[in-house]
């Protein structure tokens, strides 16, 4: 178990006791802080077992802040007749909105009916939608008129409108889950890290896996650790792993790219979120009002490489921009995108045929090489909790651990807070608001301050995602902590300066490192800026 003197997530002392000792043989290493490695650190931990979890870059940093920010059994499986996946999301959709109840919430959605067929047609594929997510629904869907489509969302496109078929779906936060899931993991005593990189696998002499080699990214230092059994979870990076096992790789993950641009909430007035259940593409288009902004996304084009910051196209964005007009009464323009943020989709792959990769099936797969390296991928943020579940029994098999069953269909998740109001300021926080408010607000009046007038966002929460949810640099705290660089990329540009402040002082840096951060972050978040 952790060293019982840890008592708090902080990146020095864990990764401290973790180089003091380098014979610790772990039951579990994990490669990869995203959704599935987060979701099995938790899992692993919560059996009993002796986990240990590194990420190359920050928590979520890759695909798993990318995503639509939906809890959903997913009606395109539906109509692709993807029975098992839908009806397995539909209940990780209620088990997830069971245990983080401060990060998912209950979103109506309107699908806008303008061809005579669409209403009886999409309102049957609802119901059986209903129908399978059985007790925990969270809200019966139903075939509704033009003139209540129109007062749900005011400003959809009226010409040749008919009406609207409801359905109810979850929304989340991603990364703010992933920080929640990186606490519950280390609360159940696993060590979880950001900035370790693993370089190299450990084999003994038979050629089976016990190790990793590491690379501390801040200090620059190499490292090893021990382990009966190492997990990739590395998504998009997977391919990597096993080259490192075995000097190449067969390509178990095929890569998607999803493009979303965010506007201002004026576009889309009203609660509902719109489905657009047929684009010009054949995808399914989804505008989602989020943190008072309206998410529009996504596409699904194939990716060449894998990449931290994927970049979208000039294409997609014109895509997402033209489809959207089509159902808007104000048409979106370049200059209205506040940001645009892509994300890479690790998808499961193995039949090496090349079809397009919005037919590929979101199933998660678990393969297990010759020298033990147990590899997971594709699956979707909704189901983490049911991917983490099965890598873990694997992993039971493989390192010849004790039978320990899963606890986490009920294990509820750091921030748990029953009757959340999304309304209240930093409810994102759930229980954790009380000692924000408890240990810094009322004792420093000055950490009330807002970091930008046109945020909510406080100077304490960058001081208390310093001491409490591991975010190392101006990037972490703007993107994953808070939401700004993909809610406003301008206007967390703006913020920049003053968090590197806040940060520095807390890390005892100088003015150089603040430099250095304003520049990083400025130039990263440039990048979520249509070019004019
Ligand atoms: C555009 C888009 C929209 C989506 N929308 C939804 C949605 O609305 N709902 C839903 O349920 N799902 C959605 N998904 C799917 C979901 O986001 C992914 O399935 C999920 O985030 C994948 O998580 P992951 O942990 O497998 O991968 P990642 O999040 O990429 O995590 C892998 C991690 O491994 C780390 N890593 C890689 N190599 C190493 C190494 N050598 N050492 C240490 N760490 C390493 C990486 O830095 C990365 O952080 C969407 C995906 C995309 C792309």
């Amino acid at each position: 178990m952790l060293d019982p003197k840890i008592k708090k997530m902080n990146r020095e002392r864990l990764l401290s006791n973790l180089k003091a000792n380098p014979d610790k043989i772990w039951d579990v290493i994990i490669i990869g802080g995203g959704a599935t490695g987060l979701g099995s650190t938790v899992d692993a931990a919560s059996r009993g077992f002796e986990t240990l979890l590194v990420e190359q870059s920050d928590f979520a940093k890759a695909t798993s802040s990318r995503s639509t920010k939906l809890v959903h059994g997913g009606v395109r499986y539906l109509a692709q007749g993807d029975l098992s996946l839908v009806f397995e999301a539909l209940h990780e959709r209620g088990l997830l909105m069971q245990n983080a109840p401060h990060l998912v919430s209950n979103q109506q959605f309107i699908i806008p009916i303008y061809e005579w067929w669409e209403g009886p047609f999409y309102n049957i594929g609802m119901k059986v939608y209903d129908l399978m997510a059985g007790k925990l629904g969270l809200g019966p869907s139903q075939k509704i008129s033009k003139e209540e489509t129109l007062s749900a969302i005011p400003n959809l496109d009226h010409n040749g409108l008919l009406g609207g078929v409801i359905y109810f779906d979850g929304q989340f936060d991603d990364s703010r889950l992933a920080i929640n899931l990186a606490q519950t993991a280390f609360e159940n005593g696993a060590i979880v890290v950001n900035y370790v990189k693993t370089v190299g696998l450990l084999k003994d002499t038979d050629g089976i896996i016990n190790g990793v080699k590491l690379f501390d990214v801040e200090n620059n230092e190499t490292f090893f650790a021990k382990g009966k059994t190492v997990i990739n979870a590395a998504g998009i990076f997977v391919n990597d792993i096993e080259t490192m096992d075995e000097g190449k790789s067969d390509k178990s993950v095929l890569l998607s790219q999803g493009v979303h641009i965010v506007l201002d909430k004026s576009f889309l007035q009203g609660d509902s979120a719109i489905m657009i259940p047929h684009t010009s593409d054949g995808r399914v288009l989804f505008a989602v009002p989020w943190h008072n902004k309206v998410i529009i996304g996504t596409t699904d084009t194939e990716a060449k490489n894998p990449s931290l910051e994927p970049r979208a196209s000039d294409e997609e964005i014109d895509f997402l921009l033209k489809t959207s007009a089509k159902y808007l009464c104000k048409d979106p323009n370049p200059e209205d995108v506040l940001s645009v943020f892509a994300g890479i989709r690790p998808l499961a792959y193995s039949n090496g045929k090349i079809i397009s990769t919005k037919d590929i099936s979101r199933k998660h797969q678990i393969s297990i090489s010759l020298s033990g390296l147990i590899t997971i991928t594709g699956g979707k943020w909704t189901i983490y909790r049911k991917m983490a579940e099965d890598v873990i029994d694997k992993a039971i098999l493989v390192g010849g651990l004790d039978e320990q069953e899963c606890v986490t269909k009920h294990l509820p998740i750091h921030g748990y807070l029953r009757n959340t109001n999304f309304e209240e300021p930093l409810y994102y926080y759930g229980i954790d608001k009380v000692q924000i408010e408890e240990t810094l607000l009322s004792t420093n009046p000055k950490l009330k301050e807002k970091l930008h007038p046109s945020f909510p966002y406080l100077k304490a929460e960058v001081i208390w995602a310093v001491r409490k949810e591991m975010a190392r640099t101006t990037e972490d705290f703007l993107a994953r902590r808070v939401r700004a660089l993909f809610l406003d990329a301008k206007a967390s540009i703006e913020m920049a300066p003053i968090v590197a402040k806040l940060m520095a002082e807390e890390f005892k840096k100088d003015s150089g490192w603040i430099k250095n951060q304003v520049e990083e972050y400025t130039q990263l978040a440039n990048g979520y800026l249509i070019k004019k």
